[in-house]
């Protein structure tokens, strides 16, 4: 694509960025066919083609946003499904969050929409915020009843119609929290391995037992696992609300104590059983290159991150002692399959475990959740995990297995099947509890 970009604009070193992604598209559309939103809305400008041509006039014309763009990226998902398709390699990531920083910076949306980004951004990267608001949003469960179920306009939804979305989402029971940061758990028998094990936000207060079963499956292993003390939030919230001042300070943070845990204890990975976490560890890199103090640091952490399954891939796995034959529908998290480029690894673990593994039809989909998207865009959200439940079903799975609570979340929501996270069926094929039974 023909960029006009003047000297002094490329002197900006995230135009110079913006220029070299836009360049590489070649506007053939491929892309259209895999994106959930243009699949569903039919609208050009609602798909990655159209967004990018959007945020091109925007950046090359130095426009504040308008309306029009804002409502367009907003109904992005992030699924990152258009780069897995694309034939040219277009880094759709790395535009469209530059895009939201810009709309965040420069766009004044209404106050009610202003509202609700500022309390999601505040809350949910803030687990002790988060387990309050959730008991709260449990209580008031009787209040979404008298809320819209659905817009007139379905695709540009109102305060209402997102609280009503909130609150559904809140689960009937809250477990009791799980091992916080500082503690090590030691590996069994001779120690093959040190990994620490990202804590997460949402995940730790809605299925602490997902990081309990990573915990368990390692150290029988062999690996010891360390829960670093004052960890934060990945960022992955406010980075993708375009709030990138708090992405990368949490970043920093971060950056920091897991380099000094490296060096003083030592390392051999960052582990993450939250996909949509991993991606953006995976990007600390890119995120922090321009920072003189953290480039290197960060550049060496994001190498050091791998989601679980990348990591157990490579372990000699105990025998299976669970009763075989178990039908597995496998949902392949966007953040994984299209952010991470880890499509094999978690279905060849179950299947070497004595799972049946189904693939999904139409598995390239985003099932809607897509970190607080359920909740802004709460129909879109809720047609995508419809139609992801509806593909699940052809299958006729016993459970459900993903790697991203977010998915686990979105997909319990619109069927009875259990939903449970990979590792939870890893750990009790090789000694832990039967996962879906709470
Ligand atoms: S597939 Fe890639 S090159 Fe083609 S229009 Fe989409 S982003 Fe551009
Ligand atoms: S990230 Fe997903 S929703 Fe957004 S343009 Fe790409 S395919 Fe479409």
């Amino acid at each position: 694509m023909k960029t006009e970009f003047s000297p002094a604009q490329l002197s900006n070193p995230d135009i110079a960025e913006a220029d070299k992604i836009l360049r590489a598209c070649v506007h053939c559309g491929f892309c259209t066919a895999t994106c959930p939103t243009y699949v569903l809305l039919g609208d050009e400008l609602d798909s990655p083609r159209g967004r990018i041509y959007l945020i091109k006039e925007m950046l090359e014309k130095n426009q504040r946003p308008t309306a029009e763009v804002v409502k367009h990226i907003d109904r992005c998902l992030s699924c990152l499904a258009c780069m897995t398709t694309c034939p040219s390699g277009v880094n759709y990531m790395h535009l469209v969050d530059q895009a939201r920083v810009r709309i965040e910076k420069e766009y004044t949306r209404p106050v009610t929409d202003r509202a609700l980004r500022a309390v999601l951004a505040w809350i949910l990267p803030r687990p002790g915020w988060f387990r309050v608001s959730m008991i709260l949003a449990r209580c008031g469960r009787w209040l979404g009843a008298l809320l819209p179920t659905r817009e007139v306009d379905p695709a540009n939804p109102g305060l209402l119609r997102r609280v009503r979305a909130m609150l559904a989402l809140a689960p009937a029971s809250l477990p009791s929290p799980g091992p916080a940061g500082g503690n090590v758990f030691a590996a069994r028998g001779k120690k093959l391995g040190r990994v620490a094990l990202l804590q997460g936000c949402a995940q730790q207060v809605l299925g602490p037992r997902i990081n309990q079963a990573a915990i368990n499956f390692l150290t029988r292993h062999g690996v010891e696992v360390v829960l670093v003390k004052d960890e934060q939030c990945c960022g992955a919230l406010s980075h993708h609300l375009g709030r990138d001042d708090d992405a990368l300070a949490r970043a920093r943070a971060n950056v920091t104590v897991w380099v000094k845990e490296a060096e003083q204890n030592g390392l051999d990975a960052i582990l993450v059983t939250t996909s949509g976490c991993g991606t953006v560890i995976k990007d600390y890199g890119y995120m922090l290159r321009s920072d003189r103090d953290f480039a290197a640091a960060a550049a060496r952490i994001s190498a050091m991150t791998k989601d679980i399954t990348e990591y157990v891939k490579d372990m000699s796995l105990q025998p299976a002692q669970q009763p075989g034959g178990m039908v597995i529908a496998y949902h392949s998290a966007c953040s994984l399959q299209h952010g991470q480029k880890i499509t094999q690894a978690p279905k060849e673990l179950l299947s070497k475990s004595g799972f049946v593994v189904k693939d999904v039809p139409e598995s390239h989909l985003c099932c809607g959740s897509a970190g607080t998207y359920n909740i802004l865009q709460p129909d879109i959200a809720n047609k995508l995990r419809d139609r992801k439940v509806a593909n699940i079903a052809t299958v006729r799975p016993d459970m459900i297995a993903a790697g991203n609570i977010g998915c686990m979340v979105q997909i319990a929501g619109g069927t009875s099947v259990p939903v449970v996270h990979t590792i939870e069926l890893l750990d009790w094929a090789t000694g832990g509890p039967r996962p879906g039974l709470t």
